[in-house]
């Protein structure tokens, strides 16, 4: 093997450069020699020693490695007990990290956002998790596990997608880069077109022996369980996010996040916005006029509850603190209650008696005028109205 060429000789900066001085090296050069703008024919191998330079002295990790170890620090199987990650591949000129995207960013009119390096690490994909709920755990909250197929990293080859023992390498054709320029000949003019590169399908990496367990993906699909805390308080459709519980990232990306929709059951008897919870209690003729001591249920238990006499339909009262607990504050909301008498369909012989009885002990439209005075003396004015 020759003897290698010193990283800092090959960016043309001083040991002691800063890293704004090996930035600028480096973009200088990887202008001058990229394989697709050069005529050197041997642009291709000058490129590679000084983005693998340039990948070393750019990460402070790396470049202190180097400082220490020289180009021992590259190899792929350095540092299996000194503490450095593996994975990185060095030797073969692999190259990523912030270098690629400048010099794509000066090729393709900059802004960044038209393509990114493949190599780069980029956070894996969110996903989400319908978690169905009794209306009461909603309010209550509660503590569960849930379970789900996500990625994750290969365990056999660390997420690389190589085979134990090999790593992949940078795309002989388009170096890296994951596309590859082809200038054609149009009526307007020759024209720089962009196209995924055919070699490595744009991740920039070549496989040459593929892990066995993943094929090459790096990523294997596995059931992932998670505790999650059910905050008391939850609605139907809110949305909770379990950060790194999604899908494994590429390239040593972070995980994508979870989010977990919850679904709340309604219940049959209780209707509820927000921390508020309504409730409809039915009142016989005599409850309602001649007021009752009953329970009501709430969420919270049965609560004993006074029914005053003469309560109209429709009455609402408010039972505080019997609601459900604010999600973002403190406290309970409150528990409405919704007066709904009922009126029986079918009355026996005597309990129809009794009513006739009842209705003429007395001047029954003053009872009824003394119910809902304002429809009564609207519907009289009606009427005055009429016989005019
Ligand atoms: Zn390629
Ligand atoms: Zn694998």
């Amino acid at each position: 093997m020759p003897q290698k060429e010193d990283f800092y000789d090959l960016l043309g900066v001083s040991k002691d450069a800063s890293k704004e001085e090996i930035k600028k090296a480096y973009r200088k050069l990887s202008k001058k020699h990229h394989p697709d703008i050069s005529d050197d024919p041997n642009a291709d191998e000058k490129f590679k020693k000084i983005s693998e330079a340039y990948e070393v002295l750019s990460d402070e990790q790396k470049r202190a490695a180097y400082d220490q170890y020289g180009h021992a620090s590259t190899d792929p199987n350095f540092g299996a007990g000194g503490g450095f990650g593996g994975g990185f591949g060095g030797g073969q000129g692999g190259f990523g990290g912030g270098g690629f995207e400048d010099i794509f960013d000066q090729f393709f009119g900059g802004g960044g956002s038209r393509r990114r390096s493949p190599n780069a690490p980029r956070q894996g994909e969110d996903l989400q998790y319908v978690m169905d709920l009794e209306f009461e755990e909603a309010i209550f909250g509660k503590e569960t596990t849930i379970r789900y197929n996500r990625q994750e990293e290969c365990v056999t080859c660390n997420g690389s997608g190589a085979k134990p023992g090999t790593s992949p390498q940078t795309c002989s054709q388009c170096h890296g880069a994951g596309a590859v320029n082809m200038e054609r000949n149009t009526p307007f003019g020759r024209v720089m077109t962009q196209q995924t590169c055919p070699t490595c399908n744009g991740s920039g990496q070549e496989i040459k022996e593929k892990c066995t367990v993943c094929h090459g993906s790096g990523h294997s699909k596995k059931q992932n369980s998670v505790k999650v805390t059910v905050p008391a308080g939850v609605e139907d459709g809110n949305q909770m996010r379990l950060q790194n519980q999604g899908d494994a990232g590429v390239n040593g990306g972070p995980y994508g996040d979870l989010y977990v929709v919850f679904r709340v059951k309604p219940s049959e008897i209780f209707d509820r916005r927000g921390s508020e919870i309504y409730y409809e209690l039915p009142l016989n003729v005599v409850q309602a006029t001649l007021g009752d001591e009953l329970e009501v249920p709430t969420v919270h238990g049965k609560v004993k509850f006074k029914i005053p006499a003469g309560t109209q339909p429709g009455t609402t009262f408010r039972l505080k603190g019997k609601g459900a607990p604010r999600l973002r504050g403190t406290g309970n909301g409150d528990q409405h209650i919704k007066v709904k008498v009922v009126i029986p369909k079918e009355l026996t012989q005597e309990q129809a008696e009794h009513l006739r009885q009842f209705a003429s002990a007395g001047d029954y439209e003053e009872v009824v005028e003394q119910g809902d005075s304002s429809f009564f003396s609207k519907v009289k004015d009606a009427f005055k109205d009429k016989n005019k």
